[in-house]
């Protein structure tokens, strides 16, 4: 088997330490003699992992006193009906940046008052709206920071009279964030933080049991947050596999070095699509996303499509088709893909112009 360069979108490329560390804590756990798969998740070693992978969170992301960290499950998409449950009251809005950002606001619009300030459903979401008015009387306003699918970002925490929610799964650990704007801070851990079958939610407690309806409790945080997160049996493995990736992240020097490797890996790709002939960018320059990074063939050069995806499958390039709503090519560089894979990459568009130019 050859040295692929994965640039899944999600699920996504793991460090591969926290692969193998895995692998064998599936074999034996912490020398207990017994596999991972098959520990009670109410021993005390098991215990050690929850808190040490909690405590890396709040290490990482500096996250302050006052906000707790729970893993759940039912990914980002339970989490887009679970925020509003706990903090609609009266009115919430929302910013459409992408399809993620629409979901999110029609599972908020089942469960009270809730509308898009701005779209940029206008241009396929290509670009992130600018110059909208946030109002003063909903319950919190909840942005997408990063759109998977179109390859935008907001890569910086913005103002707001009122609280955030943001869904960030698919940025969360490449840069730092100011957790104190938010209220809650949720994603799936499976495109930067870990593997599929969890979610993390960053909440703000003090913020919770302010609304009137009924919660039910698996669908209420202060549940999870009393109880650890261990309210019922959590994704064991899972949570494993994301404690590793988040040692991993510390030993490599924290979201700051991570912030500038994602940036430059990033910066790379984009000044060859930028450079070359034969490929263009989808997303609006100012908000190009350092995580997912969308370019299509040049106008006139459509017909190389095909040609290049072989082209570059030959070259160990996995997972670069672009999303089928906007089409062209995806590279998705989480946090795991190394400037060695962005190189690859780059070295096979420079190999492909030559060929065709
Ligand atoms: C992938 C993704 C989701 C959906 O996550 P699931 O865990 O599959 O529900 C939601 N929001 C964003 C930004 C995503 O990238």
């Amino acid at each position: 088997m050859g040295k692929k360069h994965v640039f899944n979108a999600g699920p996504c490329l793991l460090p591969q330490v926290a692969i193998d560390n895995t692998i064998e804590a599936l074999r034996d756990f912490k020398g207990t003699g017994v596999s991972l798969l098959s520990i009670s998740h109410r021993t005390k070693g098991w215990d050690e992992v929850m808190d040490e992978c909690r405590a890396l969170w709040k290490e990482l992301l500096c996250i302050p006193e006052g906000y707790e960290v729970v893993f759940l499950g039912g990914g980002a998409s339970l989490q887009f009906l679970m925020s509003s449950m706990n903090f609609l009251e009266k009115k919430a809005a929302y910013l459409e940046t992408g399809v993620w950002a629409k979901k999110a606001l029609k599972e908020a619009q089942g469960v009270g008052e809730a509308f898009a300030v701005a779209s940029s459903a206008d241009k396929n979401y290509s670009y992130i709206p600018k110059g909208y008015v946030i109002p003063k009387d909903v319950d919190y306003f909840h942005i997408t920071t990063n759109n998977t699918i179109y390859g935008t970002e907001i890569r910086e925490d913005i103002d707001s009279p009122v609280p955030l929610i943001a869904d960030m799964s698919s940025d969360i650990l490449s840069r730092r964030v100011d957790v104190s704007k938010y209220n809650l801070i949720y994603g799936g851990a499976q495109k930067n933080a870990g593997p599929a079958g969890v979610a993390f939610a960053i909440v703000k407690v003090d913020a919770l049991g302010k609304v009137s309806r009924h919660l039910p409790t698996m669908l209420d945080y202060r549940t999870h947050v009393d109880k650890l997160s261990m309210f019922n049996t959590p994704p064991v493995v899972s949570i494993y596999v994301m404690n590793e990736t988040l040692k991993w992240l510390k030993g490599l020097g924290g979201i700051d070095a991570m912030h500038a490797i994602d940036v430059k890996k990033a910066e790379t790709l984009y000044a060859e699509i930028d450079r070359n002939s034969l490929f263009i960018g989808t997303a609006a320059k100012e908000d190009r996303s350092i995580m997912n990074v969308c370019f299509v063939m040049a106008p006139g050069r459509e017909d190389l499509q095909d040609e290049f995806m072989k082209f570059a499958t030959g070259r160990d390039m996995v997972g670069i088709k672009g999303h089928r709503s906007v089409g062209g090519f995806r590279a998705s560089l989480y946090n795991a893909c190394t400037q060695e894979d962005v190189d690859a990459l780059v070295a096979a568009m420079q190999e492909f112009e030559k060929l065709h130019a």
